[in-house]
């Protein structure tokens, strides 16, 4: 068998017991004269295995995979792995048969399963002792925290001093974020449009990126800012310098939390949101712009989110609303013409659910007879007068028979009135038009044009609607005047 000799100490291995490399080497050699054993090759390395990527154990590996030896010494497991994934390249190269003798003179090893197994644990308890120190680190971080610095990257608005190692204010950032405060408690501005504030005062990220919406969101909920820090979920104390007061902080709370409630303001000014598209297939949004003299408008346009588009044009709500109102109109049925048609679609059913009971009444009597026919059948086969063989004919014969009546007498109760439901549905959306025009409530304008339309198109400042075509047809008709208007008999076309 052929030996590799692996030593290994970093800087980092902060274990005072651990052999300098020298006398892992020395102490190494002993052992291999002790044992007999042939070393063909030596590597020794100076840095940590906590992390994979050793070139001299990869260098060591390599030279066992090519057949030049098939054994290491070395002093510990732990100074051959300390991570799974070099742990795991040393046992499976023992599975494959590669490795096949592994010495230490601390830790008595065969390659055997109970041998692999007190190794797979003597990895482990190397990845232990590494988990352990990752836990030493967090601790030296909670530390800090109870002593009121921030232990990790400082916050947009604030430097991190590799000095001191505390917090300090970065003067450059600092009062554009104060700004972002004090906008947003103005009550006038919602995130997006403090994201494209930010754009505008350049004002960057610490990777010196854009501001994203979702991080004026976090900064504006962060404590630090006023001289709180929140670690692990928990509050604490801190000692930087604060960038605005508590007041300022909790007033910004309150129009956050008034922001988040159901849109009270929003919802009124971008009512017809969602409602339309533009010809380019992107979706039409509204925004809100204050003239000089400080009137507020709100403008619908294209979201230019579907590549090139060729609409220039914005649209203000006021005429949009005209223009919706207009089409309200047209398909708009008065209360009392509306109780007029329902008296109608009323009569209409007491008629139809007549002649369908005519129907039915005798298909039923046809089932019955049927049914008569089945049980005759049945005592004259028992009376032995027919045979199995004709018996199972005109069995299956008259049993078919019966399905298709039960068929037939279902068919006629639902689709002989199926046509009724859907033209009451029609009347009363008819109506609930006129009820919104009187109302003006124009969300509820914006639900009822989506129930009822299809494609909104938003083109050249025209609303072009396509209903569902019986309201198609009632727009059409209502502006050819047509006041005498059969609606009972529109959904035959
Ligand atoms: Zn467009």
């Amino acid at each position: 068998m052929k030996y590799i000799l692996y030593a290994r100490k970093s800087t980092e291995d902060d274990d005072y017991q651990i052999l300098s490399i020298e006398a892992q080497i020395f102490e190494l050699k002993e052992f291999a004269a002790k044992e007999k054993l042939e070393i063909v090759a030596s590597f020794e390395e100076a840095k940590t295995a906590k992390e994979p990527g050793r070139i001299k154990f990869s260098e060591m590996l390599s030279l066992i995979e090519r057949g030049r030896a098939d054994g290491i010494l070395s002093w510990n497991p732990d100074r051959l792995a300390r991570n799974s994934v070099d742990g795991g390249k040393i046992i499976h190269m023992i599975d494959r048969g590669l490795i096949k003798a592994l010495k230490f003179p601390t830790f008595w090893f065969e390659p055997t399963p109970q041998g692999l197994f007190m190794l797979q644990i003597a990895f482990g308890q190397s990845k232990y002792y590494v988990d352990s120190l990752r836990e030493n680190v967090t601790r030296g971080m909670r530390q800090k925290v109870r002593n009121g610095v921030w232990p990790s990257k400082a916050p947009l608005g604030y430097l991190n001093n590799p000095k001191t190692r505390g917090i300090d204010i970065n003067q450059e950032k600092a009062s554009k974020l104060k700004k972002i405060f004090e906008l947003y408690a103005t009550g006038n501005y919602n995130l997006r449009e403090l994201a494209e504030w930010c754009k505008r005062v350049n004002l960057k990220s610490n990777l010196e990126r854009d501001i994203a919406i979702s991080q004026i969101h976090k900064i504006l909920q962060n404590v630090f800012y006023f001289g709180l820090m929140k670690y692990k979920g928990e509050i604490h104390e801190a000692t930087h310098e604060p960038l605005i007061s508590k007041k300022l902080f909790d007033k910004v709370q309150e129009i956050m939390r008034e922001k988040g409630k159901p849109q009270k303001v929003k919802k009124h000014d971008f009512a017809f949101l969602g409602l339309m598209k533009c010809p380019c297939s992107a979706a039409i949004t509204a925004e809100k712009k204050i003239k000089p003299s400080g009137r507020e408008y709100v403008y619908y346009r294209c979201t230019k989110k579907k590549g090139p588009c060729q609409e220039k044009h914005f649209l203000r709500q006021e005429e949009l609303y005209a223009q919706i109102k207009s089409f309200l109109q047209k398909v708009s049925l008065s209360s009392h013409d509306t109780e007029k048609i329902l008296t109608e679609l009323n009569k209409e059913e007491i008629q139809a659910k007549e002649q369908t009971k005519t129907s039915v009444q005798n298909l039923k009597e046809k089932l019955t007879e049927t049914e008569k026919e089945l049980e005759k059948l049945l005592d004259v086969y028992l009376d032995e007068n027919i045979t199995a063989e004709e018996y199972a004919s005109r069995k299956e014969k008259l049993i078919k028979q019966k399905i298709g009546l039960q068929e037939e007498i279902r068919d006629f109760e639902q689709k002989g009135l199926s046509w009724l439901e859907p033209a009451r549905e029609f009347v009363l959306s008819l109506n609930q038009a006129t009820k919104l025009l009187e109302s003006e409530n124009k969300a509820e304008m914006t639900t009822f044009l989506k129930n009822i339309g299809s494609n909104c198109i938003l083109q050249n400042r025209q609303l072009i609607f396509s209903p569902k075509i019986q309201h198609k047809l009632a727009a059409e008709r209502s502006e050819a005047a047509s006041e005498s208007l059969r609606f009972s008999k529109m959904w035959a076309l």
